[in-house]
């Protein structure tokens, strides 16, 4: 018999695989896909066999043996695996980083494979033997590093012996992760609060204590510990103090659980709307193997129609995922979800543990779960015999992974789709220029125009800051008369309001009245934000912070002034304005610890919430049939950021939260606040018309070319030493010139330049941009990924279909 190898990738950034030897013993365990143990420099690792083959590699190459194969089934399927590779190629990525997108942390690379005894108990003699009794001796399971150390030589050979008659099973343990606690302090504020002479007195010696007095009382006088030490940078004796003194007290509470495992989910509504049925009508007659688009309007009753149709596929025995672009945000999605399908879910979030991770995976890769629910990755998820992927709000940016392999889930799961024989469901009311571009070609189109039940859309009312008339006593803050009476009414009649204001923080930037400077960050080139609690200066790319300056660096002018305004400020002036109103505020800031989310929007829905002021993240799909005014703070903040998305960015951002209002029977009102009313942005998402704006916005793509029309490579090279950068960019530059003219490829390449973020964490950022109509653009991303340097001093970056150019 030849001998066999494998080709066995590693969860590195190394774009070789490595080549291993089959033992014969292994031989039909070793498939394409599945898990080996293999030796890599003394070590020994767990990796993914992605190819095997008869051909022996070349003399110099002297293949080690393959130690052991823990599972019975390949970890991947064909198709994934396929998948894994397609995603290499198109993204120039190495396979190592592809497969390890694929597969939750833990289940290869560092792990260590554990022997278990398996009930079969026939007589084997020998070192085999001598493992049996020493695992009945350990209560039926080891280690196999232990094993090998209390025989002191390898046992894989045994180990397979054992395996083949059925006496035991391997399996893969992920490395120990720390348990999350199972109980949680919380710091509540305790007795009257004290009145501002009071607070001098009582904090003169010690204003920590103050900052985390004042600091409670902004999250509704009660937070963990955990969040409030983590978000003040304060130790233990600080609450402690606190706590002396008699303003605060700490109470032990089982700390929350996993809200996805324990709800039973909310039961569908009974009956299928007219257009509903048309739509899923409409769905069933999209062949296998390629998807429709699902345009409906803001409470139009997509997620039903999701169910239905992965309620059908399921009943044929076919398994379904659906993606949520985030899941701490769309609680609401999930539980409909888990109305309808019960136990066969499996919700894939980040708060899972790396176990309870590897066990949602392993129920969907077994069948015992047929359908997976999650963000981004959860294109991934293993389920058996897939039938259905459906992508809600399809146009999120969150659904394009921020690192190595740059991969879009909406395209890998058309790709999976394809080799799967599923069918792909993408939905939203205001559909991604991409997707609305693949309509006629890749996607049909089905829609549902009206909102369940004709309820009418909110009517959206354009304030123009440049001459409206600002709210009496409002001082300089910029609240219109138009917003402030809307919200008073709301508030009298016992209704809720959400507020949106996109950007977090007390304010955007300090600037010198006297000299114009700004502070900006060392590190990053982008200016400081303001924030109260506590009062710091912070980065938002890197997370640097210092103290506000009380005094201009620049010419020593004192009194620096604040400009843009925060969630923080927001949340100061409602309190301020409105102090009967309870307010709950979401942004970053307030949604460190687990669950927060979850909270905050449990809350909202139990009413116990009047005013949800928040950045984008309460904007995503919620459904609040009480929220009767939507008020958008400033709908400027992302108008002109030098980015090709920016108008559509803004015009998604505005007409998805205007389309959480008026849901119930009270109706509702949406109020937009802004300095350019007639942009055309703006102007569509007042009228709810995602068609018009894409047809706008079609047009002014084609000049200069960008997505949909053409697509785009973003080349990003980044350094320590600016001259290093742009040295490097120019290399890459000319490169893609001389490639382009050489084989006279039709592509335009820009740059070098600066990227607009010059610099984030100490690196200059330099960009060379590819755009390209034809296929030609994929043979230079593969060409380049075998080229390009990536040391220490300089790195490069290549990032397909960037949903950014910043
Ligand atoms: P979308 O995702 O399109 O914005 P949702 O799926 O959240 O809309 O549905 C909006 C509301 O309409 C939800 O409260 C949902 O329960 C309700 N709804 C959906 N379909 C029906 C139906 N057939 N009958 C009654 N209510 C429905
Ligand atoms: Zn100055
Ligand atoms: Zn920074």
């Amino acid at each position: 018999m030849t001998a066999r190898f494998a080709d066995v990738v590693l969860p590195l950034p190394l774009g070789q695989s490595y080549t291993y030897r089959i033992p014969t013993s292994l031989g039909d365990r070793v498939v394409a896909g599945s898990r080996v143990v293999v030796p890599l420099r003394r070590r020994e690792l767990v990796g993914l066999v992605v190819g095997t083959t008869d051909e022996a590699p070349p003399a110099t190459v002297n293949p080690k043996d393959i130690l052991g194969a823990p599972d019975a089934e390949p970890v991947l399927s064909g198709p994934l695996l396929e998948t894994a590779k397609w995603m290499a190629g198109y993204y120039g990525a190495p396979i190592g980083l592809a497969v390890k997108a694929m597969l939750p942390g833990g289940m290869w690379g560092s792990s260590k494979v554990v022997v278990k005894l398996a009930g079969r108990t026939g007589t084997v003699g020998g070192l085999a033997g001598q493992v049996v009794d020493f695992l009945r001796r350990k209560g039926g399971e080891a280690g196999v590093t232990a094993l090998a150390r209390h025989f002191r030589q390898p046992v894989w050979g045994a180990v397979d012996r054992l395996v083949r008659i059925g006496a035991v099973v391997t399996v893969v343990v992920p490395p120990a992760t720390a348990q999350p606690g199972t109980t949680e302090r919380i710091l509540t504020l305790a007795g009257e609060r004290l009145t501002l002479l009071e607070r001098q007195q009582v904090f003169r010696r010690s204003p920590k204590q103050r900052q985390l007095y004042e600091t409670l009382e902004q999250l509704g006088g009660q937070a963990p510990v955990a969040h409030v030490r983590d978000q003040l940078t304060i130790s233990e004796s600080v609450v402690k103090g606190l706590v002396s003194r008699g303003l605060a007290r700490i109470d032990t509470t089982a700390a929350p659980r996993d809200p996805f495992a324990a709800d039973p989910g909310s039961p569908p509504p009974t009956k299928l709307t007219d257009h509903q049925v048309a739509a899923l009508e409409a769905f069933d007659q999209v062949p296998v193997g390629e998807g429709a688009l699902l345009v409906g309007v803001t409470g139009s009753g997509k997620t039903l129609v999701y169910l239905e149709a992965i309620r059908r596929q399921l009943n044929t025995g076919r398994g379904a995922i659906i993606l949520v672009p985030e899941i701490g945000l769309t609680p609401q999605t999930v539980s409909r979800v888990r109305g309808v399908f019960g136990d066969q879910v499996a919700v894939l979030h980040s708060g899972l543990s790396d176990g309870e991770r590897a066990d949602a995976w392993h129920s969907l890769r077994s069948g015992q779960r047929r359908v997976a629910v999650g963000a981004r990755s959860a294109v991934f998820a293993p389920v058996v015999d897939l039938g259905t992927i459906v992508i809600d709000e399809e146009h999120e940016a969150s659904y394009k992974n921020g690192e190595t392999p740059r991969y879009h889930a909406r395209e890998v799961a058309a790709v999976r789709a394809k080799l799967e024989g599923a069918r792909l469901l993408l939905g939203s009311a205001t559909p991604s220029i991409e997707s609305a571009a693949a309509v006629g070609a890749r996607l049909r189109r089905i829609s549902l125009p009206e909102r369940v039940g004709g309820q009418p859309l909110p009517p959206v009312e354009l304030v123009d800051m440049r001459t409206a008339g600002r709210a009496k006593d409002a001082g300089a803050f910029p609240w219109s008369a138009t917003l402030d009476d809307a919200l008073t009414r709301v508030l009298a009649r016992g209704e809720q309001a959400l507020l949106l204001l996109n950007r977090r923080g007390f304010a955007a930037f300090l600037q010198c009245p006297g000299c114009g400077h700004v502070v900006t960050c060392e590190r990053c080139s982008i200016s400081l934000t303001v924030h109260r609690t506590p009062p710091r200066l912070r980065c938002h790319y890197c997370d640097h912070n210092e103290a506000v300056p009380g005094t201009c660096r620049e010419c020593g002018s004192g009194l620096q002034r604040m400009r843009g305004i925060g969630t923080q400020q927001l949340e100061h002036f409602l309190i301020d304005r409105f102090p009967d109103a309870r307010l709950a505020r979401m942004d970053l800031d307030t949604t460190t610890t687990k669950w927060s989310h979850h909270r905050i929007l449990e809350q909202v829905q139990r009413q116990e919430v009047d005013v949800l002021l928040g950045t984008q993240m309460i904007a995503k799909g919620l459904d609040f049939p009480n929220v009767t005014l939507v008020g958008v703070v400033d709908a400027d903040t992302a108008l002109y950021l030098p980015d090709f998305r920016a108008a559509e960015r803004t015009f998604q951002l505005v007409a998805q939260v205007a389309g959480r209002a008026g849901r119930g029977p009270r109706g509702g009102r949406v109020v937009v606040q802004t300095y350019n009313p007639e942009h055309y942005a703006l102007t569509h998402a007042a009228a709810h018309d995602s068609a018009g704006f894409l047809a706008a916005e079609l047009e002014i793509r084609r000049s200069p070319l960008y997505p949909p029309h053409v697509s785009l490579v973003n080349f990003l090279v980044s350094g320590v030493v600016e001259q290093d950068v742009a040295r490097e960019a120019d290399r890459l530059a000319n490169w893609c010139h001389a490639l382009v003219e050489a084989r006279e490829l039709p592509l335009t390449v820009l740059g070098p330049a600066p990227a607009p973020l010059a610099k984030v964490k100490d690196r200059w950022r330099w960009h060379v941009l590819l755009k390209g109509a034809g296929p030609e653009i994929g043979r230079v991303v593969r060409f380049a990924a075998q080229r390009l340097p990536s040391g220490k001093r300089v790195r490069v970056i290549i990032d397909r279909d960037p949903v950014s150019l910043l």
